[in-house]
């Protein structure tokens, strides 16, 4: 153990209590009805990203992770992949400064922003970062006043347009420029030592990674060519975040495998890396929100199915976190968030036609709508799943409090996992053999087993 993790930064689930089972604990003693007041907050199964992180070396074996911080700066998560011997990709001199602050030596962080703050590149510079990105010639010019000694990547552009998410439209230089890009740091004395790129998010498009890896050995020729010793390909992020992903990961993983072995073949001197986010955090948290307030809409005109004698009304429900906060990917990703409840309804209750609203003085501050669900009450709980990525951080913009509290949970046998007691990366199970028992039994939530109560750790 490299000692970033300690048993005091998180609760230990014994085998047969779930992290739902915690999650029920934290809502019972978290009540609106005694206090008035209630903020949601996450739980985190950090098993599950153990698990992840099992299954991207079984997967990927020769390609480096190394975990997009913007994704999830949550401690529990820096603490546990700095454990698993992650690297980590910073796109802010915050982010460089959060990672070090846990441990994290300079030489496992890559400056991966190719349009940096001067300030940004000073401080990576004086705390030894030395693996910056750029895709373009003023960010060189700032490198050479600032942190002449960096080792540059230049960051490429993809064929994203299938991506749900377009960073190429921001970020990478066109295959064209890119010979350009490579005389003028050669010129300046700038080091170049690889290529990265990233497909953007969501992409259902596999080969958009062999088409990427293409490019970059291209790159990588004419870096050749111009006296640059390119030895680094990154692979960005990209990576799916959940089973229901139009693509699985293991289908990506074969195709990148497949275009390593034709363009970066074993033994061919280059050290792959990728900069994964979502991947690793997004099925690991899931959030509690309360229902702080509540409107019965009746239509104007009796509808067909009030003359039926079925239910016409609408219900609004109005939580404290919303579109500009914890659900953003509702505004960005399109996403429909759908809760599951506490309190399973039975056949009988009747279900309402109901929207969710967050707590912005805004009409798209709408975080669900047409969702079916049975009559709820101030001070219920909603849950939802999936939500480790791009949520943390963006919290209660509009409620002027503090960040929600995270309290992080992780099974014995993910520990022992990680501790490396029962399993290793080397270890020859299949991936799902691999995978299955470190996670905190999260998908086990119909047999609710009575443990113990905690007084749970919460680190953040
Ligand atoms: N690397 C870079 C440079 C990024 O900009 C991002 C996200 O925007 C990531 C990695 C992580 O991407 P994802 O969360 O899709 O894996």
């Amino acid at each position: 153990m490299a000692g970033y993790l300690s048993e005091s930064d998180f609760v230990m689930v014994e085998e047969g209590f779930s992290t739902r089972d915690l999650l029920e604990e934290l809502t019972l003693g978290t009540s609106q009805v005694t206090t008035g007041e209630v903020a949601a907050f996450f739980v985190a199964d950090l098993g599950a990203v153990v698990r992840k992180h099992f299954c991207f070396l079984k997967c990927l074996p020769r390609v480096r992770p190394f975990y997009a911080v913007k994704c999830n700066r949550s401690l529990g998560v820096l603490k546990v992949l700095a454990e698993l011997g992650l690297g980590f990709s910073c796109a802010s001199k915050a982010e460089m400064e959060l990672v070090q602050h846990i441990g994290v030596p300079a030489s496992k962080i890559i400056c991966a922003n190719p349009c940096k703050q001067i300030a940004q590149i000073k401080y990576a510079a004086k705390h030894g970062v030395r693996l910056l990105s750029f895709d373009n010639t003023v960010e060189l010019e700032k490198v050479v006043k600032s942190h002449p000694s960096a080792k540059m990547v230049l960051c490429i552009a993809t064929h994203d347009s299938y991506s749900l998410n377009h960073l190429s439209l921001k970020f990478g230089a066109s295959l064209e420029s890119c010979r350009h890009l490579l005389e003028n740091a050669k010129k300046s004395h700038v080091e170049v030592v690889g290529v990265s790129f990233h497909i953007g998010s969501g992409c259902p498009d596999p080969q958009a990674y062999a088409q990427s890896i293409a490019d970059a050995r291209l790159v990588f020729q004419m870096g050749a060519e111009l006296g640059h010793t390119m030895h680094i390909l990154d692979l960005g992020g990209g990576f799916p975040a959940s089973e229901e992903a139009k693509v699985r990961f293991e289908e990506i993983a074969s195709v990148i495998n497949s275009a390593l072995d034709l363009y970066f073949p074993e033994g061919c001197g280059v050290d792959i890396l990728a900069e994964l986010g979502r991947y690793y955090v997004t099925s690991a948290f899931t959030v509690a929100v309360s229902i702080v307030a509540k409107k019965e809409v009746l239509p104007d005109q009796p509808s067909r199915e009030e003359e039926s004698g079925s239910t016409p009304k609408t219900i609004e429900y109005h939580l404290d976190e919303g579109v500009y906060g914890i659900f953003n990917s509702v505004l960005f990703d399109n996403t429909c968030p759908t809760p599951t409840l506490q309190k399973k309804p039975c056949s009988e209750q009747p279900l309402y036609s109901s929207s969710l609203w967050g707590p912005a003085a805004d009409g798209c501050d709408c975080v669900a709508e047409g969702l079916w669900l049975p009559q709820l009450h101030v001070g219920d709980w909603l849950v939802f799943d999936n939500m480790g990525a791009y949520t943390m951080g963006t919290e209660s913009l509009l409620r002027g409090t503090k960040a929600c509290r995270i309290t992080y949970a992780m099974s014995r046998v993910a520990w022992e996992a990680l501790r490396g007691k029962l399993l290793s990366a080397e270890d020859d199970q299949d991936v799902e053999g691999v995978c299955k028992p470190l996670s905190c039994g999260w998908e086990i939530t119909d047999t609710l087993c009575v443990g113990p109560v905690f007084t749970p750790a919460s680190i953040m």
